[in-house]
Formats: C-alpha cells, sequence, structure tokens
C-alpha cells in the first residue's frame, strides 16, 4: 500500500516506521528539518503499551537505554493528606518482568532515536515539505500535523474543544530527599502536580496552575520558584536548584468528532489533545499508530481497503473516549475543594489502599489503556 504521512513529530514517525515494516511504502512529509524536531524541550512519560508497540516495531533495544525507569508511582490528594502508591506488582504479569511501572523519555533522545531508525529503513522516503503534489497516488493519507494541523482545517473536520483556566508549568529540579525510583502525581487545588525522575538527583517538575497565577509565577526568580515548589513537594523532599529556564504553554482539550475524512486518517495530536495529567498524550497517539499498523496489514481488509477507516475509528473508540474523560475527571477533581464530595474522594483514596484489585485495575487502564 502506498501512504502519505502529514508530519513527521513522535506520532508521525513512528508510524512510519510501524507502517513501512508491514510492507507499505512511505511518504513522510515534514517542513521541518531533522535539527528543527530534535530541538524541543519536553519530557514524557511512557508507558507499557508503548513499550509493547517499540518491541513489535523491533526499536526497543535501541530506545531502551535512555529511558528512566521508575518503580513506584505515588498519588497524592492534599485536600485529603491520603496517599496511595503503586508498584511494580500492581501491573499484570507480564508487564511486571520489567521491574518498572514506567519510563520517563526526553524528548531529543526518544527523537533521535526514531530518526535513526527511520533513515535505515528503505521504504521510507522523507519529503522535506508541506505540500503533498499528487494525493491520487496515495491508499492513505495519515494526517499527524500535530494540534494545529492545517490539513484539518483544510479539510473542515470540526472539533469538541476548549481551553482550560489553565496552564502547564514544566522545569527542571535538583531535588534533595527525593529517590529517582519514584514518580508522583499531586493533586492540589490549583491543579496536578508531576515530579518524573531523570536520573539520581534531576528530576522534571510539570505543574498545572490557572491562567491568571502562572503567568506570575513563570515571572518569579527562580529562587521564588522553588520556595512556591517547596510548599507542593511531599514532606521530606527539598528543591535545591533549577537548572534550566521554566517554560509553559496553555492547555486545552480537544477531540475529533470524526477519525477520518475519506483516505485522510488522524492519528495522534491531530484526533486528540488532552490535559498532560496522568502522562497519557504521547502513549495514546502513538495507540493510535498501533491501531492503524493492525487493520492495514490485517489479511481480511486487504482486498477491502474501503473499510479501513471506518474500522480504524471504531477501533479507537473506547481507549480515546476513556482516556479523555479519566483525565477531565482528574483536572476537575483535583481543584474541586467542595466539602460535600470530600467523602466520596476519602473513599476511593481507602479503596484504593485497600484493594489491590482497584490498583492493577486503574493502573492497567493508564498503562495499556482499553
Ligand atoms: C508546547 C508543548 C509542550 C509539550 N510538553 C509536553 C511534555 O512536557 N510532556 C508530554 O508528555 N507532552 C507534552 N506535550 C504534548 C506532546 O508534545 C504531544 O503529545 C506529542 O508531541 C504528540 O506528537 P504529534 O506527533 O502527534 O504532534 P506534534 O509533536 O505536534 O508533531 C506534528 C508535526 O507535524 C509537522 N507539521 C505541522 N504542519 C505540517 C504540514 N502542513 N506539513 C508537514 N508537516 C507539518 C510539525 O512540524 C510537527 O513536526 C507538549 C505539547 C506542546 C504543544
Amino acid at each position: 500500500m502506498n501512504i502519505a504521512i502529514i508530519g513527521s513529530g513522535l506520532t508521525g514517525s513512528l508510524a512510519a516506521i510501524s507502517l513501512a515494516k508491514v510492507g507499505c511504502r512511505v511518504d513522510l512529509y515534514e517542513r521541518l528539518s531533522d535539527e528543527e524536531l530534535l530541538n524541543r524541550d519536553r519530557t514524557y512519560a511512557i508507558t507499557h503499551s508503548s513499550r509493547k508497540i517499540f518491541e513489535k516495531i523491533g526499536v526497543w533495544s535501541d530506545i531502551s537505554p535512555d529511558l528512566i525507569p521508575f518503580q513506584y508511582l505515588n498519588l497524592i490528594d492534599y485536600e485529603l493528606n491520603k496517599k496511595v502508591q503503586f508498584i511494580v506488582n500492581d501491573l499484570i504479569v507480564e508487564d511486571r518482568k520489567y521491574f518498572s511501572v514506567g519510563w520517563i523519555a526526553e524528548h531529543n533522545k526518544i527523537m533521535f532515536t526514531i530518526l535513526e531508525s527511520i533513515s535505515h529503513i528503505d521504504n521510507i522516503n522523507k519529503i522535506p515539505t508541506s505540500v503533498i503534489p499528487n494525493t491520487n497516488n496515495y491508499d492513505f493519507i495519515v494526517v499527524a500535523d500535530g494540534s494545529n494541523s492545517i490539513t484539518k482545517k483544510k479539510l473542515k473536520t470540526s472539533s469538541f474543544q476548549f481551553n482550560y483556566d489553565q496552564m502547564c508549568i514544566t522545569t527542571k529540579v535538583l531535588l534533595r530527599g527525593c529517590n529517582s525510583i519514584q514518580a508522583y502525581e499531586i493533586l492540589n487545588t490549583e491543579g496536578p502536580f508531576a515530579v518524573l525522575p531523570l536520573g539520581g538527583d534531576l528530576f522534571q517538575v510539570i505543574c498545572s496552575q490557572s491562567l491568571k497565577k502562572g503567568s506570575n509565577t513563570m515571572k518569579l526568580p527562580k529562587s521564588l520558584l522553588l520556595d512556591y515548589f517547596s510548599t507542593i513537594l511531599p514532606y521530606g523532599i527539598q528543591p535545591d536548584t533549577i537548572i534550566d529556564e521554566p517554560k509553559s504553554y496553555p492547555i486545552k482539550f480537544r477531540l475529533n468528532y470524526s477519525f477520518h475524512t475519506g483516505k485522510y486518517i488522524y492519528l495522534g495530536e491531530t484526533f486528540h489533545t488532552f490535559h498532560p495529567v496522568g502522562g497519557q498524550g504521547l502513549n495514546l497517539c502513538w495507540r493510535d499508530v498501533e491501531s492503524f499498523t493492525n487493520i492495514i496489514s490485517s489479511p481480511l481488509l486487504k482486498n477491502n481497503k474501503f473499510f479501513i477507516p471506518l474500522i480504524y475509528s471504531i477501533s479507537r473508540l473506547i481507549d480515546v473516549l476513556s482516556i479523555s474523560i479519566l483525565t477531565d475527571f482528574l483536572v476537575r477533581y483535583s481543584r474541586s475543594n467542595i466539602k460535600l464530595l470530600f467523602i466520596p474522594r476519602l473513599f476511593t483514596f481507602y479503596i484504593l489502599k485497600k484493594s489491590k484489585f482497584l490498583r492493577k485495575f486503574i493502573l492497567n487502564i493508564m498503562t495499556n489503556g482499553l
């Protein structure tokens, strides 16, 4: 099959490798140079669903040395003063042998390995432009040009969308008293606050705040920003030094009403953009890639190409909807200080703490999707 992919971000690039490995001829259209693609300062949480995709396409052994594993995921509710810890034993049996609840990846390292893999695959043709000269040359056009997709606008595909009254502030911090195999998701009334290990004493802090408060926080000198972090970090953990320039971006919710338009198939952030709480975003993008590849390579559909877009849309419905609802619920849950909700919140934490079954169930959805 001949496939065009628009956009060579982490979704489009992985789709190129994955589709090429099942025998498709892929033209990968990207307007940025490799250097520009590498030059993004982002940190991702990687789940077992992504690990399985990497293994399937044969790049896990190249990527895994650059990943920082964590063995404990601590969920803390500050309003209730309660904590639940997810551990390796809460994973399903086949995931436990990796001794890690998940991994943390820095953008430049993971993008470099993926671009390297692409350069060794003959049936991927990189085309440095955003214009596809003749769309009739392709059986399908994978649209992976990001959350502000121009292609989607051209095709007049509309989305359900709203802006959270929140921004995400992210920076690298040296922490004292924090173990490098621990990750934290702290729910407090300003919004979720994540601490992700980057090796040794270095951690990525990702904090959500209201737009108003966040823009003031961004103006703080680093010493005061450290003071602010110390008010949120769990007892015993002290922030020492901020080692980069803090960055911020607004947070939005966007989900396409339609997952394809004719032979144009939406993957990744073009298809869905959610709050970064829970570190689901990129993993969900890569599960789109896996679903589409599985469908394209199905022998049953070889002579029934017409059904492929529809089957892709159906196959992604439950996973995408459930993650969108779960992440949105977590944001609203953490920001709500309605006293009436305290009892169900306390009950949820009590059950999570006591019931291994529930912890397993939740962790499995977060790490493997539905
Ligand atoms: C500012 C910002 C910071 C973020 N930080 C984090 C973070 O710290 N942690 C985290 O987990 N997630 C983060 N995210 C989300 C994360 O980056 C996405 O989940 C991930 O990048 C999805 O990849 P994608 O390939 O779908 O989209 P993108 O990464 O946006 O890639 C789209 C690609 O398409 C290309 N393109 C666009 N238009 C065209 C065109 N017309 N023709 C050809 N190419 C085109 C672009 O140049 C780009 O390379 C962040 C997002 C943003 C916007």
